[in-house]
């Protein structure tokens, strides 16, 4: 009976699609861009053409670009919001006190002219019409010559100036590892206008979010520069570098410059780094997509740069199979930023003198391409949705690669996440990015609360319907930007389980979960363990009872609210009790034997309930280990 309504369940649960959903668009953006380099001053020209399609179904009269690089400037929002945070960003600070007294000074307050980041507009037409446009820090208010109809497209041509900064915080000049340029987030950057409004954040802290589109960028740079970035080298055969076709004879154009021609097709971003002392390894993998390897040419961390990268190709099959199919020809892992920081087709990595960083880094940038590039979640509004997911996948990864089988690789981040909840500094992951008064809070949430939302989940509707609900996410909303809720109805319709109460809790609210067994009684030759739900937030629980005897019995009660029952995990007996409803705080759990036969009742054995309290799961207390 139960399995009949499960079925019907599943067929009427809704199979909207972002493609039928009317209220659901996003916008299309075509760049095409000149740039010239000045690599002895930092300073770059550029001009931008940009074709806007409005998909939405509402007249435009304003646009809004990103210029990122304005926040490296004293007195910017960057600035004063480092330095109004109780734990600055330790790159972005100079401590001038004592480590136990720390007196921080931001980096970007002490920039001098010629080593702030700007993004200046010189021109900017809409269809060779003059606009009206105004700069206000890192934002472009742009009202339009002539409004864009739903379905219309326009094309913007603007002339533009900017100057690289010193390396404070993702892009800049000269990073710690010595790398010349990591040129990210450095060119105006339309904002995105999407079934949630206008996205035109200020750039504080937090990151960033796209328009999807195409671009066709060139770039011109000193001879020396070996570059890498976002999309495919077009004319490989007459840059070089280990770009070219095997055996092919460079044919470099005279002069001091080499213009480097990129296109890439689907992305909502474009980076890219330069250096003269590149290293650049190139390896074609199975599924056809080339990995790119630039680096410096230091005994420091050259081999283990050398070594990663059959590793790279590995996780890109691990991402392949558990996600889905890296959509686009190539990914670059580059030397270059201040830690590690996804982009398109690229990610740019600091360091690489512990191998085992250096992999980890790897694995974490290179599974953005899928849970950011790919399906592109707002990431200021849900850093959970893509921060929490890539440590998901990430950690999985890993995992595999070392050849480890663990039951529970996530236990480090059940214990982090515990910390932050019971820190007293926890804000509800719902928080937008910039929004989070500790940078601590900001992270802990984001990575780990975020992770552990998916392992937990796995918990709740089990393994293998969590694995298909990844897949499914991906064919559904890949190049699109799902939201929360997207994301959950996914995991509804393939496991047939109602679950808005989970995303409620764990993301709204700081709700904490918190069961135990109470008591254990004995009645008329009847044994009854009496389990109380402690924390607001519900959960169905996974019992273990233990016998004096050495056997054991799995028990599962499912809860009222999901009008569901976990599928058993493979190979896997148990026993199905009745519901537990929010509202009773105790349950009576009937036994089969005396009370003195049975040694031990454990909640969660296994761990992956995020419970915040686990000396009370397990009766009697002497019972735990
Ligand atoms: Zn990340």
């Amino acid at each position: 009976m139960k399995k009949l309504i499960l079925s019907i369940l599943i067929l009427t649960g809704g199979a909207m699609s972002a493609q039928e959903n009317p209220n659901y668009w996003q916008q299309h953006v075509d760049y095409k861009m000149d740039i010239d380099m000045n690599v002895n001053n930092f300073q770059y020209t550029g001009s931008q053409e940009l074709k806007y399609t409005n998909n939405s179904p509402d007249t435009l009269k304003k646009v809004f670009y990103h210029l990122f690089f304005n926040a490296l400037q004293p007195g910017s929002d960057m600035d004063m919001r480092l330095q109004d945070i109780a734990d600055p960003d330790g790159r972005m600070v100079n401590n001038l006190g004592t480590k136990e007294e720390p007196k921080y000074q931001s980096r970007i307050s002490i920039l001098k002219p010629n080593e702030i980041g700007y993004l200046r507009v010189e021109s900017l037409d809409q269809d060779g019409k003059k606009v009206e446009y105004k700069e206000e820090g890192t934002i472009l208010k742009v009202s339009l010559a002539e409004p864009i109809a739903p379905g219309k497209s326009t094309t913007f041509k603007m002339k533009f100036k900017g100057q690289v900064p010193v390396q404070i915080r993702r892009s800049g000049r000269n990073n710690a590892d010595g790398v010349a340029l990591s040129m990210t987030q450095w060119y105006p950057k339309l904002a995105e206008y999407d079934f949630e409004g206008w996205h035109a954040d200020p750039y504080i802290a937090r990151e960033f979010f796209g328009v999807w589109g195409d671009f066709d960028v060139n770039i011109s740079i000193d001879k020396k520069y070996i570059l890498g970035g976002t999309g495919v080298l077009q004319n490989a055969d007459e840059i070089g570098y280990g770009y070219e076709k095997e055996g092919t004879k460079v044919k470099r154009a005279k002069g001091d410059k080499l213009t480097w021609n990129f296109k890439a097709e689907k992305v909502h971003d474009f980076a890219w780094a330069a250096d003269p002392e590149y290293i650049h390894d190139s390896m074609k993998t199975e599924s056809g997509v080339t990995l790119h390897f630039l680096y410096k040419n230091d005994p420091k961390v050259k081999e283990n740069w050398k070594k990663i990268q059959p590793e790279t190709a590995k996780l890109l099959a691990f991402y392949n199979e558990h996600i889905g199919e890296y959509p686009w020809k190539q990914y670059s892992v580059i030397q270059g930023g201040d830690g590690g920081m996804e982009y398109a087709n690229c990610t740019l990595i600091t360091g690489g003198e512990n191998y085992d960083g250096l992999l980890g880094t790897t694995a974490h940038e290179f599974a953005h391409s899928w849970f950011q590039q790919l399906l592109g979640t707002n990431e200021s509004q849900h850093p959970w949705m893509d921060e929490g997911f890539t440590s998901y996948i990430s950690t999985q990864a890993e995992q595999s690669l070392e050849g480890k089988n663990s039951e529970n690789p996530y236990k480090g981040s059940y214990r982090t996440y515990n910390y932050l909840a019971q820190s007293g500094k926890e804000q509800a992951l719902s928080t937008h990015g910039d929004r989070y008064e500790y940078n601590m809070a900001y992270s802990i949430a984001s990575y780990v609360k975020g992770s552990v939302f998916l392992s937990q989940l796995g918990y709740i509707i089990g393994k293998e319907n969590l694995q298909q609900t990844l897949h499914s996410y991906y064919d559904e909303w890949k190049f699109k930007h799902p939201s929360p809720n997207d994301f959950i109805r996914v995991a509804e319709k393939v496991s047939g389980a109602e679950l808005n109460w989970y995303l409620n809790d764990w993301v709204n609210t700081t709700n904490t979960i918190d069961y135990a067994v109470k008591n254990i009684s004995e009645e008329n030759n009847a044994t009854t363990a009496t389990l109380e739900r402690v924390g607001i937030m519900p959960m169905p629980l996974d019992v273990t009872v233990s016998y004096t005897d050495g056997t054991s019995e799995n028990i599962y009660i499912p809860l009222s609210m999901m009008q569901w029952e976990k599928p058993a995990a493979e190979g896997m007996e148990r026993t199905v009790e009745k519901n537990w409803s929010w509202a009773q705080r105790n349950y009576d759990l009937k036994l089969n034997k005396p009370k003195s036969e049975i040694s031990k009742i454990e909640i969660d054995a296994a761990g992956f309930m995020a419970d915040v309290d686990r000396s009370n799961n397990i009766f009697p207390a002497a019972a735990a280990e």
